[in-house]
């Protein structure tokens, strides 16, 4: 009796199942199981995601850098939507729990796939996408190259439904760029040859809260794929924002400003003046890429990877200069 009670409840079961596979079609059913981005207010209506320190890989899922939004009175912005598809579905998840109103921008800080292979998650006839004057040919050029390595790096599945879109307002460096998100106007600013050769800084008056993407690094070891010289000029304009906190790229978010500016300048000028004196007395580029900035070390995350890295580029661009 006991059984057929029981298997009988297991055909109940199987049943409201069946019906509800079959109201929830295809992708609404994927969409329930969409877990919401974790995300915090850091100032009324600025909201920002603080992802892990770690790399692109399978196991990160392409959650390794910081995202937000910002709502106004009639739309949202969105800042960066992360390393891969589903991530941008999360953010968006997010977004959708607290407001419902529109998404009708979406900012691309920089190039990096980071930044960008989320994008596809907000796709609309209502949505623009904003970034550097640079970058659609950034896209262009690396894109499909970012696309093949982390295929390789996490896996088809995460790489699966990434799309390449370049921005279609543009911002130019010199020319501020203001958005209205109703009551709340926010303010893009395109910067020269830095941290990228196309990063974008997006700043809330109302709140004083900074999205400052790639220019600004936290406990992640700061990545030069630009010039080093480049950045450490631009450092003292990023500092005369009157913001009160930042967004970083990578690295804890809200945090004080201009404060948060202090280590990476400590490390970008110590890598320099590193370097300077390697060439000064004709080291190898092999040398500068495992000893200059090595006293920074114990400061950074990620520090082995990139250090290296970003030795070999100042190198470089020091050699010309
Ligand atoms: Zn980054």
């Amino acid at each position: 009796m006991k059984t057929i009670a029981r298997s009988l409840s297991f055909v109940v079961a199987g049943l409201c199942f069946a019906v509800g596979l079959g109201y929830f079609t295809g992708r609404d059913v994927a969409a329930q199981q969409i877990a919401p981005l974790d995300v915090r207010e850091i100032a009324p209506g600025v909201y920002a995601h603080q992802a892990p320190i770690t790399a692109m890989d399978a196991a990160s899922g392409g959650d390794i850098s910081n995202n937000g939004f910002i709502v106004g009175d009639d739309a949202v912005a969105v800042i960066d939507t992360g390393g891969a598809p589903i991530i941008g579905e999360r953010l968006k998840k997010a977004i959708e729990k607290i407001t419902d109103k529109p998404i009708r921008y979406v900012i691309n800080t920089t190039e990096h796939p980071d930044y960008i292979f989320g994008n596809a998650a907000f796709i609309g006839p209502d949505v623009t996408f904003v970034g550097h004057r640079n970058l659609p040919r950034s896209m262009a050029v690396r894109g499909p190259h970012y696309i093949q390595t982390l295929r390789r790096d996490m896996g088809e599945a995460l790489i699966q439904g990434v799309k390449l879109i370049p921005p279609t307002m543009l911002v130019d460096i010199g020319k501020d760029r203001k958005l209205d998100l109703g009551h709340r106007i926010i303010d893009l600013r395109a910067w020269p040859m830095t941290a990228t050769d196309c990063n974008l800084t997006v700043f809330d008056a109302k709140t004083k809260s900074l999205f400052a993407g790639d220019l600004v690094y936290l406990r992640h070891v700061p990545v030069v794929d630009g010039s080093i010289l480049g950045w450490l000029e631009a450092l003292p304009r990023l500092a005369a924002i009157p913001a009160q906190r930042v967004v970083p790229g990578h690295g804890p978010v809200g945090a004080d400003w201009p404060q948060a500016l202090g280590a990476e300048k400590a490390y970008l000028t110590k890598l320099t003046a590193d370097l300077q004196g390697l060439l000064k007395r004709g080291a190898d580029i092999n040398e500068a890429a495992q000893t200059a900035a090595g006293s920074e070390a114990a400061k950074w995350k990620l520090f082995e990877v990139y250090n290296p890295r970003n030795a070999t580029a100042a190198y470089a661009e020091l050699e010309w200069k």
